[in-house]
């Protein structure tokens, strides 16, 4: 035994990993001179962290681990003191035994690329702390009038949080959604959530079946699985999903989309039946201007626009690009050419409903993602 090596007496872990070639003197973990018996402690911990995932759902996990102070160092000295390169560190050792016995234990293989669950283990008291892999469920909802679609901030304190809204930030009326929060929330055990809306409508608006789609990223889920469907009623409304799925993961790009909206016009003078036919002809497949407010303009496509009037009275259905929006539209204000510009009268939307989303394309991923 070199006279260096006489200086370490190491556990039985240490030594398989920092020889073969060198002897060591073998004791038992507590007087081991790297890792004071840090091994030892790795049952006990395995067994704390099985019952903090017990309460989880998942397919796979992966594990990270803080070693307590100075292992890491002792095994750098020792290393360079005897010149060893030794088979893997301390810790990935650590990590990988963790990571067998638990998987034994919990039934779940590792997967660190992508795994549902990662558990966090400090080994300096064996405590340790559960994430999870968000969710990004993907669904379709109907509503009926009088709901908005987000929720609102709260009006007396404008989202800084209040007594009257309890700290939240958020009124008490009912919207889209409040009711996928409430929901959803329950059902994958979530309480942090954002949504994706593709397009919006007015608190007036029905949007019918098949609904609107949207994503919603529910962060560090107890629970991994989402119905296809479910309706949320609340005092006399109904907000709906259908067509409920879970996406592989947050997407880079979400799909354009058109619309179809039925529009309830009123107009300043009566409509001659010629300009209504006008209106059909004028609007096939034609681009419309948008001038954003604090935006550059963009071109936008109306696939169609079929009007009945009677009276000043003006119903319109129209297939719209998503992100022209449909007041606008009717009024010219900002868009042009418009349904008053056709009509030639000033016409005004009272209330629009939507038929039908169309996706154009899919979803954009990554091609790995890690997290
Ligand atoms: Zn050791
Ligand atoms: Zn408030």
């Amino acid at each position: 035994m070199s006279e260096a090596a006489r200086r370490y007496r190491l556990c039985q872990f240490c030594i398989d990993r920092e020889g073969p070639g060198t002897h060591f003197d073998e004791v038992d973990g507590p007087s081991c001179s790297v890792c004071s018996g840090l091994f030892d402690r790795i049952p006990q911990a395995v067994e704390g962290a099985a019952s903090q995932m017990r309460r989880y759902q998942f397919r796979s996990f992966t594990v990270g681990m803080t070693l307590p102070e100075g292992i890491q160092e002792k095994e750098d000295e020792l290393r360079s003191a005897l010149r060893l390169k030794g088979s893997e560190t301390v810790k990935t050792q650590a990590v990988r035994l963790f990571a067998v016995l638990l998987a034994k234990k919990v039934r779940k293989p590792v997967n660190k690329l992508k795994p549902d669950l990662t558990l966090l283990v400090g080994m300096s008291d064996g405590s340790s702390s559960v994430t999870t892999r968000p969710l990004f469920y993907y669904g379709r909802y109907t509503k009926p009038p009088g709901m908005s679609q987000r929720r609102e901030l709260c009006r007396h304190c404008s989202g800084a949080g209040c007594e009257k809204c309890s700290g939240t930030g958020y009124g008490s009326r009912q919207s889209v959604e409040w009711h996928l929060r409430r929901r959803l929330g329950a059902i994958a055990g979530s309480d942090r959530m954002t949504f994706t809306w593709m397009g919006t409508e007015d608190l007036e608006s029905r949007v019918l079946a098949p609904g609107r789609p949207f994503i919603a990223e529910l962060k560090n889920p107890l629970r991994r699985v989402l119905p296809k469907r479910f309706a949320s009623r609340f005092r006399g409304k109904q907000v709906s999903v259908d067509r409920g799925r879970l996406l592989v993961s947050r997407p880079l790009r979400v799909p354009p989309f058109r619309f179809r909206t039925l529009i309830t016009c009123t107009s300043r003078t009566a409509i001659h039946p010629d300009r209504i036919h006008e209106l059909g002809k004028r609007f096939r497949r034609a681009d419309v201007r948008f001038d954003r407010p604090h935006n550059r303009p963009v071109t936008k496509t109306v696939y169609s626009a079929k009007g009945s009037a009677r009276g000043r009275r003006l119903i319109v259905e129209a297939v719209l690009d998503g992100g022209l929006p449909v007041k606008r539209f009717i009024s010219g204000e900002l868009v042009s050419p418009s349904v008053s510009e056709v009509l030639k009268t000033e016409v005004r939307c009272r209330s629009f409903d939507i038929c039908e989303v169309r996706e154009r394309g899919s979803f954009t991923y990554a091609e790995v993602t890690r997290i």
